[in-house]
């Protein structure tokens, strides 16, 4: 006998919990069922011991110009436990280290310092407000990012001619719209490249500049949050804690007249409404038919590294190092996320966590583990460590490895399709009339990073926080 819901989320990473949060406050009837023990998806942790690992999503933004984070903390009612990260990131290139500083004339200087050329300030003028125009349009329209040409057509209508400066940035790539024109260095479009794929998937050739000025300006309004994703996901948990299921993992969905059948490794439901916050491809095996395109499945998985580090001083929280260190990695750097030294709830005060991370194509991925998975990982463990102590040097005291992850480990811990994370990447050959796949019934909605792919948990709060407008006006 099944158990009527009006509404089912399938998922509790960080846009199953936001949405969850937001239909808590119309006093929705809901229940998020969720297929692991604990929540958060990519943005998930474990622990070892005393320790507290972030196992994927480190960085927290979407604060600065009202973004969706305060948007969703002001809608819930959730207060979160933050600090700011400033500078928000050191990018670690072979001419020597970048401070990503919040402030902007200081993120400039500090370009200029690095790569002297005249085009640093201009160009980053333009980003910046482009940036805001776009987060502007975000918040006041439920159609950002456009699914299709009458979303763009929506988005672009309100408060013309203002929101039309915004077509441009729509249709073309952030190559085209910002760097034609300009004598840029190899070595200065790998930086930007290399920013653009923790983000947006992709690189400035290929991204619409829409998605790239977000991308590129995410480092300037960072976060910690206390006790790391798990203080993260504890603070999003407490409130709906009653409306969720832990190891229910759904394997079916039926649709039979109005109602929808779930059934989950536990148990059978019966719903009105489903809000998918799995992988479009994912929840098309669900429901046993076709609804993403061979092009909207992204191609990257993330190689990641857990260790418990002694360091000789502080250091800033986060890095990007460019490095060709990791073998088969489809990317030229590696993220270093530590925990802060004196967060003591995830760490004992003298180690620090590191979490590092790095793409991989997923065709990388299954030629890497050809002849043997293990031998794989024995080979990129190596790899991790030795990135590791060649950029700490002698601030390295002490490392201690924990562990690694592949995307064989990410279908394990969040059940992705072939582990692929990260949203559909943001290409100019889909964007903006082609791009996230649609629903293919009446009350079936997706979210999450393959709805709002692509600028991480920012993103799927925003695609939360579209999707609670939009059924709030069915
Ligand atoms: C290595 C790495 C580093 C990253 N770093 C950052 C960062 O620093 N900052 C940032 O903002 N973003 C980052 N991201 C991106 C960010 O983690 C994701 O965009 C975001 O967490 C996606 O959330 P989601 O809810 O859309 O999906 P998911 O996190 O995939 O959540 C989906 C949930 O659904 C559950 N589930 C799946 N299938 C089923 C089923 N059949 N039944 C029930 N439950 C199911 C899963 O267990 C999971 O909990 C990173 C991602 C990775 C992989």
């Amino acid at each position: 006998m099944s158990q009527f819901i009006d509404t089912i989320i399938i998922g509790a990473g960080a846009a199953g919990l936001a949405i969850s949060n937001l239909l808590q406050q119309d006093k929705n009837e809901f229940l998020c069922l969720e297929s692991h023990r604990t929540p958060g998806g990519c943005a998930g942790y474990f622990s070892r011991g005393k320790f507290i690992f972030d196992a994927g999503a480190t960085t927290l933004s979407g604060l600065k110009y009202q973004g969706p984070l305060s948007k969703f903390l002001e809608a819930s009612g959730i207060e979160l436990n933050l600090r700011k990260v400033d500078p928000g990131l050191i990018i670690s290139l072979a001419k020597g280290d970048i401070t990503r500083f919040s402030d902007q004339k200081s993120w400039i200087d500090e370009q200029q310092k690095i790569f002297k050329a005249d085009f640093i300030p201009e160009l980053w003028t333009e980003i910046e407000k482009a940036n805001e125009l776009c987060w502007k349009l975000a918040e006041e329209s439920a159609n950002f990012p456009p699914h299709n040409f009458s979303s763009a057509l929506k988005l672009l209508s309100k408060k013309i001619p203002s929101k039309l400066r915004a077509l441009p940035l729509l249709l073309k790539s952030f190559d085209d719209y910002f760097l034609k024109e300009l004598k840029i260095s190899q070595e200065y479009r790998e930086m930007l490249d290399e920013l653009l794929l923790i983000s947006t998937q992709n690189t400035t050739r290929d991204t619409p500049a829409m998605m790239a000025v977000m991308g590129l300006s995410y480092p300037q309004d960072t976060w910690y949050h206390e006790g790391g994703m798990k203080g993260f996901n504890d603070s999003l948990l407490l409130p709906i804690k009653d409306q969720i299921l832990f190891g229910h993992k759904v394997t079916s969905i039926a649709k039979i007249k109005d109602f929808y059948h779930i059934q989950t490794s536990k148990g059978q439901f019966k719903s009105r409404r489903i809000i998918s916050s799995i992988p479009t491809w994912n929840t098309q095996k669900l429901l046993d038919i076709k609804i993403t395109e061979e092009h909207q499945v992204q191609p990257w998985g993330a190689l990641t590294a857990y260790f418990k580090v002694k360091l000789n001083s502080e250091i800033p929280l986060y890095h990007q190092v460019h490095t060709k260190g990791i073998s088969h990695s489809g990317s030229g750097s590696v993220f270093f996320s530590f925990c802060p030294k004196d967060d003591l709830s995830r760490s004992d005060g003298i180690y620090q966590t590191l979490t590092l991370s790095t793409h991989i194509r997923y065709q990388n991925y299954v030629n890497a583990i050809s002849e043997s998975r293990d031998m794989a990982r024995v080979v990129w463990k190596n790899e991790f460590l030795k990135v590791v102590q060649d950029y700490l040097g002698t601030k390295l005291l002490d490392i201690i490895p924990v562990g690694l992850g592949d995307p064989d480990t990410f279908i394990e811990y969040t059940e992705r399709f072939n582990g692929l994370v990260g949203g559909i990447p943001h290409s100019m050959k889909r964007s903006p009339l082609n791009f996230s796949p649609k629903s293919p019934f009446k009350d079936l909605y997706q979210i999450g990073d393959t709805g709002f792919p692509g600028q991480g948990i920012v993103g799927v709060i925003q695609g939360a926080i579209n999707l609670h407008q939009r059924i709030a006006r069915v």
